[in-house]
């Protein structure tokens, strides 16, 4: 057999955002849920082709940071888990983590269950994160500050434990008595210890990343802001080159803030932190069992004014990094899916379009609109273009030739 005889669809026409840069006039071909190559011009012609029609090809996003969406909240129920991670893959998110806000420690137990139960049946979970409780009250933010607590290795492992290998990350503010030892517990577990909700100080930040400490979430959201003599966990990240997310919705962190990361490719994250207004619209919610109020898209607690995670899409980040920001198209593409792969270390399965990962795609419109997702292989909802059942032959392979 041919190379083209083995590839049972292919991609064509596209403008296809490789971690090498942008292929013009590329084309992808898909095997068995995997992407089997990646060229340019001549697209194999023995395949059943789609053309895409000069839309670009983005790796599915990869979203390491979602409460909700579509009017699901992930710790109302199992479905409504389910749906969330649903509504997400629809706009082009095709691996993505479920974070689940602090609340008393026997709710999260139940609430990992859930997601390590859904991460064992639908592809593209990849597991939880846990936004406390072990977080900092003077920047809770709208995290529900009857149930933070001060760090506890014994309440870790039986997190842990409930999670049975699903548990993928953990939110921790260094500063609190006893962070430190649970940052060495957390990363021994193979699980990754994020820094946010802090009030820390640079040192104290410092101390937490060479204790194994390997992303900060939402990155100037949550923690004290950068000052030149005190830099806190905000120089100390951006410093010391972990992972950094970004919540870039126009409203957490002003256009030029991203774009100053933009020097930093390698570190930038862009997740949602979405709710479940997410897609939905303005109106009343909540999270975390607290009331917030949702206008113009800006998520608030209704008690204090504090924004309380977002409304956005993944694909709605990546739209704003390119067009409000200026970050070429291939950083970020890069900071929407092969950075947070690479922080879960699940960069050789998913997050680049490179020849042996998971065939997740995002085609994205002129104007960055979500055109179409694939999702190991498969249309999720409507082809870009007719032929379906080409597609659908790719899904009756069967994964393990
Ligand atoms: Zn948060
Ligand atoms: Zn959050």
């Amino acid at each position: 057999m041919s190379d083209g005889a083995t590839a049972l669809a292919v991609l064509a026409n596209a403008r296809v955002v490789t971690p090498g840069g942008v292929i013009e006039n590329g084309w992808v071909s898909v095997a068995d849920g995997r992407i089997a190559a990646v060229g340019a011009s001549d697209a194999p012609s023995d395949a059943r082709t789609v053309d895409l029609d000069g839309a670009w090809l983005l790796p599915g996003f990869v979203d390491l940071h979602m409460h909700g969406g579509g009017g699901h909240d992930v710790t109302a129920s199992p479905d409504a888990m389910a749906g969330a991670v649903a509504f997400h893959r629809a706009h082009g998110t095709t691996s993505t983590l479920i974070s689940l806000v602090t609340a008393p420690v026997e709710q999260l137990r139940e609430q990992v269950t859930w997601a390590a139960a859904l991460t064992s049946t639908t592809g593209g979970v990849l597991g939880a994160h846990l936004e406390g409780p072990f977080l900092s009250h003077a920047r809770c933010g709208a995290q529900n500050a009857a149930h933070l607590r001060l760090p506890d290795r014994d309440a870790f492992a039986d997190l842990l434990a409930a999670a049975g290998g699903t548990l993928r990350s953990m939110t921790i503010a260094p500063e609190l008595p006893g962070a430190l030892e649970l940052v060495a517990d957390v990363v021994a577990a193979g699980t990754v210890a994020a820094l946010g909700h802090s009030d820390a100080t640079y040192a104290q930040a410092r101390a937490a990343i060479d204790a194994g400490a390997s992303l900060c979430t939402h990155l100037f959201n949550g923690m004290r802001p950068l000052h030149h003599r005190e830099p806190g966990l905000v120089g100390a990240a951006l410093e010391s080159g972990i992972a950094c997310e970004l919540i870039n919705d126009g409203v957490h962190v002003h256009p030029a803030v991203t774009s100053l990361l933009g020097a930093r490719p390698e570190q930038l994250v862009l997740v949602t932190d979405a709710i479940d207004a997410a897609g939905v619209g303005d109106g009343q919610y909540l999270l975390g069992g607290q009331a917030v109020r949702v206008q113009d898209g800006q998520a608030r607690l209704a008690s204090t004014g504090s924004l309380a995670g977002s409304t956005l899409t993944m694909a709605e980040a990546v739209r704003r990094a390119v067009l409000d920001s200026g970050l070429p198209i291939e950083v970020a593409s890069a900071a929407a899916s092969g950075n947070p792969a690479r922080v879960l270390g699940l960069q050789d399965r998913v997050g680049a379009i490179s020849p042996g990962r998971t065939a997740d795609f995002a085609v994205l419109d002129e104007q960055l609109q979500v055109r179409a997702v694939m999702a190991a292989g498969v249309w999720q909802g409507t082809s870009p273009a007719a032929p379906r059942d080409a597609l659908q032959t790719v899904t009756n392979t069967g994964l393990d030739q």
